[in-house]
């Protein structure tokens, strides 16, 4: 028999993948391309082409022996080092290797963080709307998540809720910026009275309350807009990051997790880290993809093709009198739904729309369009978006 824990996770599901499988069941009765499934985050934009191009090579020059061979749980050592010079070039931090360590994805980063912190019944505050599955890699180390209720319409963090929120038992604030699932980028000033506030409760508590800044989404980013470096706001900062949108490899699984010397403990807090992606079962990130990173530490994907798919979609409905905000990065649109959640969901299903409701991001009444797809698809959606702004907005 199954684990009790488990039990209520696989009975509760993921709403995303249920969506996802649910496009393939009607794309085979109603044809491919007559079903629009705006469910999942996978990107739409290929890696570029210097990632296959880097496979190859480092398959043919990197020795057997290193390549497939067990290393420092933290990664290797020249991959550290580019990742820190990277970071320190483009944010005048001061990283080595010794601050990185490379991770199994966004995912893999935020379980070893969570691991190398948390103590049964630490806080950990989230700021709703969020990924979703947070809740369960905070469950795995049995925190408790506390949740912030969400702030329309600007879906930034609000500061004055934090600050009641923050207890003896909080371990952490999670941020995410870009954000999935709102697309809102935090802006300065919010970054500098989180900080603010978060140095004036650690002092309170005698210990650093970690801010974990989840980024993968950091370079997703539109309208010339700039995404500030969380770190520069807190040193207590743990910054998770991830390859899987930024270079389109999310089946990869490969990321880093960067810890100043600054931080509190650092010099523990980096070797927790360590301990825990061995004692998690990832022992160390995928020796091939690190060494992906290393060579295409500069490429950068096709942001255009997401804003295109993002002005379209965003002028479309709107006009059609949908209400949502524009989103600043990463690829979804939230939008307000005009009735009930779930009815509006199944109607949209009506319609072979697949959105995914907001409630799976602890946020009702909403719905997430992850707009990560081909540009035709929307086209070819728009007049099922307009019949369902028909059916819908009329009857609120
Ligand atoms: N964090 C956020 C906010 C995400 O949206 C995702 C994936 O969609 C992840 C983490 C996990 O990313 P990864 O595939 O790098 O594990």
């Amino acid at each position: 028999m199954i684990s009790r824990k488990m039990d209520g996770i696989v009975r509760s599901g993921s709403a995303i993948r249920a969506m996802f499988e649910e496009g393939k069941r009607l794309a085979q009765i109603y044809g491919k391309e007559n079903v629009f499934d705006f469910s999942l985050g996978n990107p739409s934009v290929p890696a570029p082409s210097k990632v296959n191009e880097a496979i190859k090579s480092i398959v043919d020059s990197v020795d057997a022996m290193t390549l497939h061979g067990y290393m420092t749980n933290s990664g290797y050592e020249s991959v550290r080092q580019t990742v820190a010079n990277n970071l320190n070039r483009r944010f005048n931090t001061d990283y080595s290797a010794r601050n990185i360590v490379m991770t199994v994805g966004a995912a893999g980063g935020l379980n070893v963080a969570l691991k190398a912190i948390v103590d049964p019944g630490d806080e950990i505050i989230v700021f709703a709307p969020y990924f979703g599955e947070y809740d369960n890699y905070i469950s795995n180390v049995d925190g408790k998540a506390v949740v912030i209720p969400p702030n329309p319409p600007s879906f930034q963090p609000n500061i004055d809720a934090l600050e009641k929120a923050v207890g003896v038992r909080t371990k952490a604030v999670i941020v995410n910026s870009p954000n999935n699932p709102t697309g809102a980028v935090y802006g300065a000033e919010t970054l500098k009275s989180l900080g603010d506030l978060l140095r004036r409760k650690s002092k309170e508590k005698g210990e650093a309350i970690y801010l974990i800044s989840d980024e993968p989404y950091r370079e997703i980013i539109y309208d010339g807009n700039k995404c500030e470096y969380v770190a520069d706001y807190y040193d207590d900062t743990i910054v998770g990051y991830s390859y899987s949108k930024s270079l389109s490899l999310p089946g990869e699984r490969i990321g880093y997790l960067a810890i100043s010397d600054k931080a509190e403990d650092s010099e523990n807090l980096l070797s927790a880290c360590n301990v825990a992606t061995r004692i998690l079962g990832f022992v160390n990130a995928p020796s091939l993809q690190q060494l992906v990173v290393e060579r295409c530490i500069d490429e950068k994907t096709d942001v255009s093709a997401y804003d295109k798919n993002r002005r379209l979609l965003y002028s479309a409905l709107t006009q059609y009198g949908f209400e949502c905000v524009k989103p600043q990065g990463a690829f979804y649109l939230f939008v307000k739904c005009p009735i009930e959640e779930s009815v509006f969901i199944a109607k949209a299903k009506e319609y072979n729309l697949l959105l995914v409701g907001g409630k799976s991001f602890a946020c009702e009444g909403y719905v997430r369009i992850a707009y990560c797809v081909d540009y035709d698809m929307i086209e070819r959606a728009l007049p099922a978006f307009k019949k369902l702004a028909e059916a819908t907005i009329g009857n609120r």
